[in-house]
């Protein structure tokens, strides 16, 4: 048997213990010396804020009501939905404190969408926004192998729910979960949800280990841009492991100064960034693409800005020109990676190899693969496989999902690139039938459940297509039209509006289907019936403009 080419990262490996938990790292190290009165977060909407130090009390604190009240402790999970807040990070930590597992579900969901998390993480207590209550209340209803399960309420005050923070403070701090003489390798911190290479949502499973491997990961491929001097104002949401790491975990490490913003606004990003002298801008490219667009951009001071960071996404080499422009040469980061990877996967410092997305990061180890699974010569296309202490456990109670993404060790990315000779790699498709609209993960096979639920659809396929204005993939349908449809025009595109109202009525806002629904004589297929993906019109059109 040939042995793999493996491509190794330049960048010093962090070292990577295994005897710590994450709520201890965050405590006992304090790379930049950072005071414990520094505020490090605080809020566009509530008033509230936290410094270093208070944080690490609070979570302290508010462990030991959440042990007192609902006996929290490892093994346990705690499913989050609500928006980016103070609190929010707070609670996090709070239940790290513990030892249990947090599950961080999108506040954009649907009851449906709830239903499919609840069933997959069987969470012991949920914590909501208030809005939530009655869709959450409904979800649980509908999962018959859960017992009891008590809600509290994050972000406002709810007249049946217990409300967080303020009925959580304690003058007790419960001891730190400690691993000192565990392995932090078999105890999962954190459930994000994704759908990876193909299928629905599934719960990826973030161990304590992964978590740390990837902060020190980051820190020590980029220490001039991850550091405690950062100031930053985020809008992203903290369920996304882009949200939770950078933000919530990576910003706390480091003791670096985050204004959380509660919704996405453009202007209100600029104004704020503004005011607090923000110094690092965390974007993705639908929203560098805006920011190129917006005719506000000149009105604001944005003078403080020294680092932009874009990832999520690709980016187009005109808009990282022109931002680069408006922010007066600012340094374009991009940064690829996947929930699976904890992000951290590769980056892309210098901007003088055009199109890459840049070098593997501290820790990662690739190879590039054939459809066999065998890997190619460098330069040439294939699927990259990757290694390393960032790579999750395992998908949550779906061990056929686990070994379908794993190959002897290594994790299927389903992303399509290729190496130069210096390192640098080049995402040029995407094997997987993953759709990302402005940043947030849709999953083909959801969207298909629907559609061929409808009665005038006879078989239906959902893949990606581009819209140019907003810089984003969009979810589009093909259909072929069940018989009882009059072969008219008129009949046709009236069946056409119908389905599209159909399934966006039924899904979150995100997920909808933008770019439309289009009539196939035939699904394209291979001869044993599998969906020939490749060979639909959008993903030929986007085939041709990777190219
Ligand atoms: P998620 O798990 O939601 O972070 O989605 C991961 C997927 O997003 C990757 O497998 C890629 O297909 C895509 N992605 C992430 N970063 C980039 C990037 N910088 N350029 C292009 N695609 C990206």
């Amino acid at each position: 048997m040939e042995s793999p080419k493996i491509y190794h990262s330049t960048y010093p490996a962090p070292y990577c213990a295994t005897n710590i938990s994450l709520s201890q790292f965050l405590t006992d190290y304090n790379p930049d010396a950072v005071t414990r009165d520094k505020v490090i977060l605080e809020d566009d909407w509530s008033g509230r804020s936290l410094t270093y130090g208070s944080l690490r009390s609070k979570a302290a604190e508010h462990a030991w009501s959440l042990r007192e009240r609902y006996g929290l402790k490892a093994g346990d999970m705690v499913a989050i939905s609500a928006p980016n807040s103070v609190d929010h990070i707070l609670l996090i930590h709070s239940v790290l404190w513990t030892g249990a597992t947090i599950a961080l579900m999108n506040f954009l969901s649907t009851e449906a969408d709830f239903f499919h998390y609840f069933t997959i993480c069987k969470p012991k207590l949920v914590a909501i926004d208030p809005s939530l209550h009655d869709m959450t209340v409904r979800a649980l209803k509908r999962v018959p192998s859960l017992g009891r399960v008590d809600i509290i309420s994050l972000g406002g005050p709810h007249p049946d729910l217990v409300n967080y923070p303020s009925a959580f403070e304690n003058k007790r701090r419960l001891p730190i979960f400690d691993l000192s003489l565990g392995d932090n390798r078999n105890h999962t911190a954190a459930i994000c949800f994704s759908s990876g290479t193909s299928g629905n949502p599934k719960g990826v499973e973030l161990s304590h280990y992964n978590l740390i491997a990837s902060l020190g990961g980051i820190r020590s491929t980029d220490p001039a841009f991850y550091n405690s001097e950062s100031r930053c104002v985020f809008f992203a949401p903290l369920c996304h492991i882009y949200g939770l790491n950078t933000v919530g975990l990576m910003g706390i490490w480091l003791g670096a100064y985050t204004m959380l913003m509660k919704k996405y606004d453009l202007n209100e990003l600029l104004k704020l960034s503004t005011s607090c002298k923000a110094n690092t801008l965390r974007i993705v490219p639908s929203i560098a693409l805006a920011m190129t667009k917006a005719l506000t951009l000149n009105t604001h001071d944005l003078s403080s800005i020294k680092f932009i960071m874009c990832s999520g996404a690709s980016l187009q080499q005109d808009v990282i020109k022109s931002l680069q422009k408006k922010f007066n040469q600012a340094p374009i980061f991009q940064g690829y990676g996947m929930t699976e990877t904890n992000i951290a996967t590769l980056r892309s410092h210098e901007w003088d190899r055009v199109g890459s997305v840049g070098r593997l990061f501290a820790n990662i180890e690739a190879r590039i693969v054939d459809d066999n699974l065998k890997d190619v010569e460098e330069g040439q296309d294939g699927e990259m496989l990757v290694r390393g202490p960032t790579v999750f456990r395992r998908y949550l109670n779906n061990p056929a999902a686990t070994s379908e993404t794993f190959h002897n060790g290594w994790m299927r990315t389903g992303d399509v690139l290729h190496f130069d000779s210096e390192g640098f790699l080049y995402l040029t498709d995407r094997k997987k039938e993953l759709i990302k609209y402005k940043g947030f993960q849709v999953a083909p096979s959801e969207l298909e459940g629907i559609l061929t639920s409808h009665p005038l659809v006879d078989e239906g396929v959902v893949c990606a297509t581009w819209d140019h204005n907003e810089g984003t993939e969009i979810p589009m349908a093909y259909v072929t039209l069940s018989n009882v449809v009059p072969a008219d025009p008129g009949a046709r595109q009236k069946a056409i509006v119908e389905i599209q109202q159909f399934v966006n009525g039924k899904v979150s806002p995100y997920k909808k289907l933008r770019g439309g629904v289009e009539i196939l004589q035939e699904i394209p297929k291979t001869a044993s019936g599998k969906i020939l993906r490749r060979l639909l019109p959008a993903r030929l059109a986007r085939g041709q403009q990777a190219k």
